[in-house]
């Protein structure tokens, strides 16, 4: 690892200083007030006590789902910032739209407050546009850079990227870290077996990660909508189960690839099958080459299920992306819940697992197994990009470690 921790700073860096942090508050909000889930607020608190307890001041930013770029009060951060200051038990000043000049100055004068967030970066249009004057009016609240929101390293954005061309130094916190760190482990230095599930919907970003995880990974193992994008390129009938058209023709050269490789690639050898995708819609489980016209593959089947579990229960190292089925609909989620049961029970017996992807994450949470696995990844987009052998721009732009700090080697 060679980029800047908040680690390595010195204590003159930081005592005194107003660091201007990037978080990942991007949560579920319902009726624009009560956040569902937190997670993405307590995985970065330690970053944040470790800062005041140096001596900083902090500025902290996010975006917030995907207001396009203009004001909409639907997408502000305002409940994250109440949320927050019950969390860390001490005042938090929101910083309301729009940051002009008195709202900055007004940030940069309040010497007695410790931790201030701002709404919203994406009412900018300059945030996702990673324009220079808007990142130089952010840089202008802190005195160095922390990123702390690994959800959002894969973009190139203001809040990101631009401001690493104004502040100096640049380092990574402490999730940030221990993300990148569970990434590399599993990719770089996975003890073997090393078996990846892949599976949800979203086939043209997840075939990526099947390709650069060829020759990486021992045993891939396919689920979910993904499989049914295999099912089509293998030429079997898939009746109307979604799938990605535009990935078959990947799909098809992967099957071809894959007997080229060491890594075996495992498809669900049967499904749950119904007609209707909602809750207790009939459905029976049958071969995957049986699929009948009308009908649609929810879910991987039984026999599946105990292939998956003799090739999981194997290995040492696990990396899951994608649900099995459309686990939102009961009883389409067992496939899904049984392959998250396994995976926690092999990493009571000792292995490595790291689950990524917003809805793989759900449906570990919806099971209650978030704190049985190594690794529960606050992530999606990034997770995937990651695996898919492409570097985080958020994370390539941070400072490079000089090994003769003296904040040394970790
Ligand atoms: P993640 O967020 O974990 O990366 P994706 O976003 O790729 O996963 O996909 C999640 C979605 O995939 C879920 O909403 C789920 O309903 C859907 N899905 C999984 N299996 C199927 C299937 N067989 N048919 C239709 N949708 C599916
Ligand atoms: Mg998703």
């Amino acid at each position: 690892m060679d980029r800047l921790s908040i680690k390595d700073l010195r204590e003159d860096e930081i005592r005194g200083k107003t660091a201007l942090v990037r978080v990942d508050f991007n949560v579920p909000i319902e009726d624009g007030r009560t956040i569902t889930d937190d997670l993405r607020i307590t995985s970065v608190l330690d970053t944040i006590r470790y800062l005041i307890h140096a001596g900083a001041r902090l500025v902290l930013m996010s975006h917030l789902d995907k207001p396009g770029g203009k004001f909409d009060k639907k997408h502000s951060l305002r409940a994250v910032s109440q949320r927050l200051a019950e969390l860390l038990e001490q005042n938090v000043v929101f910083v309301e739209y729009p940051l002009d000049r008195d709202a900055i100055d007004r940030i940069r004068n309040l010497t007695d407050e410790n931790v201030f967030l701002i709404d919203n970066v994406r009412f900018y249009p300059g945030e996702e546009g990673n324009d220079d004057e808007f990142s130089s009016r952010l840089a202008e609240l802190g005195d160095f850079f922390v990123n702390d929101g690994f959800g959002a390293a894969h973009r190139a954005h203001a809040s990101t990227v631009g401001v690493t061309r104004h502040l100096s130094p640049c380092a990574a916190g402490f999730l940030m870290v221990r993300e990148l760190e569970a990434l590399e482990k599993a990719l770089n230095r996975p003890e073997r077996p090393f078996v990846a599930i892949i599976g949800g919907a979203k086939a043209k970003d997840k075939i990526k990660v099947i390709r650069n995880l060829f020759g990486k990974v021992d045993t891939l193992l396919i689920g979910g909508a993904m499989a049914n994008t295999f099912f089509a390129a293998l030429g079997y009938p898939i009746g109307a189960s979604y799938y990605d058209v535009n990935s078959v023709g990947l799909a098809h050269s992967l099957v071809q690839e894959a007997k080229q490789t060491e890594t075996e690639l495992i498809l669900p050898q049967d499904c749950v099958i119904a007609e209707k995708k909602e809750t207790r819609a009939p459905n029976r489980t049958i071969g995957v080459n049986e699929i009948p016209p009308g009908w649609m593959a929810l879910d991987i089947g039984t026999l599946t299920r105990q292939t998956y579990r003799d090739k999981i229960l194997g290995a040492k190292t696990v990396v899951w992306n994608g649900p099995m089925g459309v686990f939102e609909h009961e009883p389409f989620n067992e496939g899904t819940v049984e392959i998250a049961r396994i995976v926690a029970e092999t990493t009571a017996q000792g292995a490595f697992t790291l689950v990524g992807g917003g809805e793989s994450v759900a449906a570990i949470r919806a099971a209650g197994l978030q704190d049985d696995i190594s690794h529960v990844s606050t992530g999606g987009g990034a997770c995937l990009q990651y695996l898919a052998g492409t570097d985080l721009p958020g994370v390539t732009a941070l400072t490079a470690r000089d090994r003769n700090r003296s904040g040394g080697e970790q």
